[in-house]
């Protein structure tokens, strides 16, 4: 069976590749309505803004303003012109906004750099001052303990030294009376005053 081939274009072989012939094949190629697939497009609905067949002029349009392409191309052409050309403007004004919001964007990204850095060295002062300021409280403190240590120290020493020598006094004074020499006896105060120069101290302990 021969396929139907009356409503199509024919394109020949050698013309696959020729890329201006077949624009020009698509340039006068017409549609078909999509209500019905065997019509092709033949009006514009201007009361519908819609392209139409034969058919559909007769039975969905009867009544509107239909018209044959070369009536209505020209100021279509003018309508699609313009919406390029307003939508060119429109593309510009949202290319300016995009400026816009990335350099306002940046500046405030820099203020806030700016300030975290500032929130960051504020910080950094703070504890280098509570530093020093702990360093000179240790200082005073170290300074006061020395101050009121020192001297309970020599107390200290002292009691301790007393204490010691008190011992060695009775264990001394004990001795002298159990050793039961009599001048010894008659010269404890003696003895015991300078206890470690002492002979007798010597000889007894
Ligand atoms: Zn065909
Ligand atoms: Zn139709
Ligand atoms: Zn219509």
């Amino acid at each position: 069976m021969i396929p139907d081939c009356r409503d199509h274009n024919v394109i020949p072989i050698d013309k696959f590749s020729d890329e201006k012939y077949l624009k020009g094949i698509l340039a006068f190629e017409v549609p078909r309505c999509s209500e019905h697939q065997q019509e092709k497009i033949r009006f514009y609905c201007t009361t519908c803004s819609k392209l139409v067949c034969r058919d559909c002029a007769i039975v969905g349009h009867r009544g509107h303003e239909c018209l044959e392409p070369k009536e209505r191309l020209n100021i279509t052409k003018q309508n699609l012109e313009r919406a390029i050309q307003s939508s060119g403007k429109a593309v510009i004004s949202v290319q300016r906004m995009r400026t816009h919001v990335n350099s306002a964007t940046t500046s405030i990204e820099k203020q806030i750099a700016n300030s975290e850095q500032k929130v960051d060295q504020q910080y950094d002062q703070g504890i280098e001052r509570l530093k020093t300021d702990r360093n000179k409280l240790k200082e005073e403190l170290e300074k006061i303990k020395t101050k009121q240590c020192t001297p309970l120290k020599r107390i200290k020493d002292k009691a301790t030294n007393w204490t010691e020598a008190m011992e060695n006094a009775q264990v001394v004074a004990k001795k002298i009376m159990t050793a039961g020499n009599q001048w010894d006896i008659l010269g404890w105060r003696m003895i015991l005053q300078t206890p470690l120069k002492s002979s007798v101290m010597m000889r007894l302990l």
